[in-house]
Order: C-alpha cells, then structure tokens, then sequence
C-alpha cells in the first residue's frame, strides 16, 4: 500500500489540511494518510500549543469519514522534541516490504528542510510530496534542499519540473511536486477567529472541529496574547455570502 506520513502541529486542523491529503491520496493512489500532530514540535516552541489530547481529538473527528485518513499518535508524548526523520524510521519499521512511504508536506515548511534534523538522511529515508500553499512558490524547491543535494539551476531546467507539477530525481531525494492545493486558511488564522460562530468556523474547518473548538473553549485566551498582526476578519473573509471554503482567486501552485 502507499502510504504517507502528513506531519504539523495541526492547532488546529483546517480544511486546507484536509486538502492536502485528499489531493494526495487522489494523485499518488495513497491507501492511507497518517496525521501526526507533534507533542513538541522542534521549530514551534515559543507559542504555547494547544494540548497534544485536543490536537490528537480534533484530528480524529476531522480524519473519521475518510476510510485512508487516520489520526495517529506517533508523535505523542516522549518527553523529546519530535524530529522528523525519527518517526520516519520508526513508522517504517512497522510497515511490509511492499509498502511505499512517503513524507507529505507543505511548501511553507519544506523550505525550511535544511534546517531540519539530519536533512540528507530524511530525505535519503522517504520520497517527498511537496504541496502548493498560496504565498508561496513550489520553485523554490530545489533551493530549499540542503547545500549537498542542492541541484544547480542547470540542472533543474534540465529536469524541467512543470513550474508546479513532476518529480525531482537526485541523488538521494526523490520530491513530487503537487501544485494544484489553493487553500487559503492556516491555523494561525483560525485561532484568531475562535470566537466566531460554530457556522463561520465550519467553513474553515470541519463542523465537528467547530463544535470541539467551542465546546473546549480553545484558542480564547491565546488570540490575545498571540500576535497574528491580523484581526480574524482580516485574514478569514468571514463577511462573505458565498458557501465554499476558502479563496481560490490566488495565484501560486
Ligand atoms: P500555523 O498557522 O499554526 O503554522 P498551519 O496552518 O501552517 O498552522 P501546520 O500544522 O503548521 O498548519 O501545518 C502542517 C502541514 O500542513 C505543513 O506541512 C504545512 O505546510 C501544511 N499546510 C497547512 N496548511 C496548508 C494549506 N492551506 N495549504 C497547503 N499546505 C498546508
Ligand atoms: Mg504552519
């Protein structure tokens, strides 16, 4: 079976996420989707998170109707931070010979992969799908990658990755690009928006994870200490008329 590992902080899940693995799974034929919210994510510790049990719960409301999709607990609590290339080798030891693995993940987080935890092993380990997300350019791929896999730009034009669609083959990483996910939303922006309705949330996210928001009373208190440099009707067009979920009039992907 192919599988993929969709790793974040998911504080909380969003359409967008659930996006993301759709289009995967529909793109890569993936029989399952795992959703691993870390307990203590390496690069996100300033900002308190929600509890690892919230995150874990919302994922499995949002994940139960979607047979490939599962909220797993891979990176529940060991008291270390959650490196990426551990629970890779962890969930691989788990898997049959004839399973495929791959790491799904948006373009946003990709381009910061140099920096990441034995980045060369990581991607040596597993095939990539990176993820368009609007603001950001699927061409900056090749850049992102760490100094000793770093294709010349030669080299990339030789490959001619369509600007938002491929696989880039190297030595020792192997990315599929996926650039047609335009979903607007980040978590960032919903948790500044928990104190909408049930119904303006669920346009942002499932309406399960609406409820859950509200019924927890999550993410009240952190709006005002977090500084998303935006109010929530600012960054979530909550006015709007129309049904649907986010904007599809941005460019990139
Ligand atoms: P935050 O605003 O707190 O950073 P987020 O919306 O970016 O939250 P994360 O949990 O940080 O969500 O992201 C988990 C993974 O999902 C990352 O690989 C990220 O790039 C990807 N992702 C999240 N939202 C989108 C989106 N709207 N489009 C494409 N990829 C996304
Ligand atoms: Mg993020």
């Amino acid at each position: 079976m192919k599988i993929a590992l969709f790793g974040g902080t998911f504080d909380p899940v969003h359409l967008g996420h659930i996006a993301v693995a759709r289009a995967a799974a529909e793109k890569f034929g993936l029989g399952r989707v795992y959703f691993v919210p870390a307990d203590l994510p390496p690069h996100k510790q300033k900002r308190k998170l929600a509890d690892f049990q919230h995150r874990f719960a919302m994922l499995a409301l949002a994940t139960a109707d979607d047979p490939r999709f599962v909220a797993s607990l891979l990176d529940a609590h060991t008291g270390q931070p959650n490196y990426s290339i551990d629970t890779v080798r962890r969930l691989k030891s788990t898997l049959k010979k004839s399973d495929k693995l791959y790491f799904l993940i948006g373009i946003d987080a990709f381009k910061d992969i140099a920096t990441w935890r034995q980045p060369e092993e990581l991607l040596a380990e597993v095939e990539f799908i990176v993820v368009s997300r609007p603001g950001y350019s699927l061409a900056d791929v090749g850049r992102a990658l760490p100094e000793s896999l770093r294709p010349t730009d030669l080299m990339m034009r030789a490959m001619r990755p369509q600007r938002s669609e491929g696989t880039i083959a190297l030595m020792g990483a192997t990315i599929h690009l996926l650039g047609e996910v335009r979903e607007k939303v980040s978590s960032t922006q919903i948790r500044a928006a928990a104190t909408k309705s049930v119904k303006q949330l669920s346009r942002y996210v499932p309406p399960l994870v609406a409820e859950y928001i509200k019924k927890e009373n999550l993410y009240v208190e952190a709006t005002s200490k977090e500084s998303t440099g935006a109010s929530a009707d600012k960054v979530l067009s909550f006015q709007e008329a129309r049904h649907g979920h986010t904007s599809r009039s941005h460019k990139n992907g």
